[in-house]
């Protein structure tokens, strides 16, 4: 690995003859990352690793015993580093809740007359278990509240049952009535139609909203009728029972419900008893500070998923590459970073590590930081560096020296950070940047496959460094003696320098490229 040192050493004596000209600056040169980075080794990131990635570990599966002694190892470095936990309780776990997924038991009857799970009736969100017997129940035609058109005008649905239709209403001519032309509005539009109804019997109050909904109902029945075994961030059981409903169970509370768009109360008696079957999972994040000495409310967080696939047949899938490579490299960046600090060269700005979980399930634990619970405001986080796969190599790629690494997403926020990164990796590393994926349209869809993706959708300035995929990826091949440990040392010392840079430079670098 070559290093250009000339150039750089030049500047540190300009810039240390211009302090000493002067006697009354108190500003410092400023330190040198180099003697930082080369504490990076590649013999320190393989002790971890064999440790890390061994199947003592049994695949760090998300909320199982293998990630809970994954989490304690993670806190033990930081710990034996003096690296401090992230939240304020000194605790280094962030709770991640989790839930599996199982279609809930529920009874549904009108008048006496027992109707049928599935069948007739399926609920599509969670709900808290209970019952609710009631005669309180009103028709709301198309469910809809909009300027120039509302079925809930003088219609109280407060602690009610209310029932609803698919569309939206059309005039004589044909177009709808709410946009004035062909167009259908968001009442009535596929996407959204589902959560914009929702949405407004929620917010009158409404204890259960009933949607005849004919030309979904086959199709929403076999997504929410079968027990999914899905894992995914627990929302929060919701107040409200919102249940799609089949033409029986319409026609027995509303006749004439396919042409009727009137609001009305309805004469029945209806009775829903709900039992949620969803499991709960505990899992956590793990997150470490080491605070800036200048800026301490803006934050460069460094990122690596500490999960991986766990057990099947028997067999541990180890990931070594995914995601042990990135996170222990996350652990020696830390450890060079708090070594600096020591020195009393620590960053200027505040560096986050952060460990999370659930990635392998669909990025939960990433999500439940950026959307649920971030330990420091978004809008003070000035950019995510995120590392996923950086021991190998990808077979297929077309060129072949080794010393490369692919660079996802540098410049879709903030071409300041693209810049940076590329000046400092010819500053001080030299590996090949190669952005071959480095597209939203690429079929790989690598930007959104990785927890970076959470900050960036959050205008969060982003790089994800991956090697690519092999023959191992997510196979339980993928082992820690089939690291490449020369080229995990220079990946992590690049994300090492980036993150230095980007905590030291003067002014915080800029989101030129924001998404609506
Ligand atoms: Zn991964």
């Amino acid at each position: 690995m070559k290093k250009i040192l000339s150039l750089f050493t030049i500047s540190l004596l300009v810039a240390a003859c211009g302090t000493s000209k002067n006697k009354t600056a108190t500003v410092k040169a400023p330190a040198d990352p180099i003697k930082y980075a080369e504490t990076i080794t590649a013999e320190d990131l393989k002790t971890s690793l064999y440790v890390y990635a061994g199947d003592k570990f049994q695949g760090r599966e998300t909320g199982k015993e293998g990630e809970k002694m994954a989490i304690n190892f993670l806190k033990k470095h930081y710990t034996e580093d003096g690296i401090s936990a992230a939240k304020s309780d000194g605790n280094y776990f962030q709770d991640v809740p989790l839930v599996i997924s199982a279609t809930p038991d529920v009874k549904v009857t009108v008048n006496g007359k027992t109707f049928t799970n599935i069948d007739d009736y399926v609920s599509v969100s969670t709900a808290k278990d209970g019952t609710l017997n009631t005669k309180d129940i009103v028709f709301a035609g198309f469910g809809i509240e909009d300027s120039n058109y509302s079925n809930y005008k003088n219609l109280d649905v407060n602690g009610k049952v209310v029932v609803i239709r698919s569309g939206e209403p059309k005039n004589v001519d044909g177009k709808y009535v709410i946009s004035g032309t062909d167009k259908a509005s968001k009442w009535s539009n596929f996407r959204q139609e589902f959560a914009s109804k929702q949405e407004i019997a929620k917010s009158k109050g409404a204890k259960a909203l009933l949607f005849y909904y004919p030309e979904v109902y086959a199709m929403a029945a076999n997504r929410f009728g079968r027990s999914s075994g899905r894992m995914s961030l627990a929302g929060g059981s919701d107040a409200m029972y919102y249940m799609l409903i089949n033409t029986n169970l319409a026609k027995a509370l509303v006749s004439d419900i396919e042409t009727n768009e009137k609001s009305m109360s309805l004469k029945s008696d209806l009775s829903i008893n709900y039992k949620n079957n969803s499991e709960n999972i505990a899992a956590n994040n793990v997150a470490a500070i080491i605070r800036g000495s200048e800026k301490p409310n803006e934050y460069i967080v460094i990122s690596a998923h500490l999960d991986h696939e766990g057990i099947k047949d028997g067999i541990v899938y180890n990931g070594a590459d995914d995601d042990g490579s990135g996170t222990v490299a996350v652990l020696e960046i830390a450890e060079a970073f708090a070594k600096a600090k020591k020195d009393g060269n620590g960053p200027k700005r505040s560096i986050v590590f952060l460990n999370v979980t659930g990635e392998e399930k669909g990025l939960l634990g990433s999500k439940h930081y950026t959307d649920n619970d971030p330990i420091f405001p978004l809008a003070d986080t000035v950019a995510d560096l995120n590392i996923d796969m950086i021991g190998r190599t990808d077979p297929k790629r077309e060129k072949k020296n080794r010393n490369y690494v692919y660079l996802i997403g540098s410049d879709k926020l903030s071409t300041e950070l693209h810049n940076i990164s590329e000046m400092i990796n010819t500053k001080y590393m030299n590996i090949d940047l190669d952005y071959t994926f480095n597209d939203e349209n690429d079929p790989n869809r690598y930007y959104f496959r990785s927890d970076h993706y959470n900050f960036a959708k959050n205008n969060v300035p982003v790089i994800f460094y991956f090697n690519g995929t092999h023959d191992d990826y997510h196979q339980p091949g993928d082992t820690p003696d089939k690291i490449q440990y020369d080229l995990l040392e220079n990946r992590a010392r690049l994300v090492f320098y980036t993150a230095w840079e980007l905590a030291n430079r003067e002014a915080r670098i800029v989101v030129d490229k924001a998404a609506k």
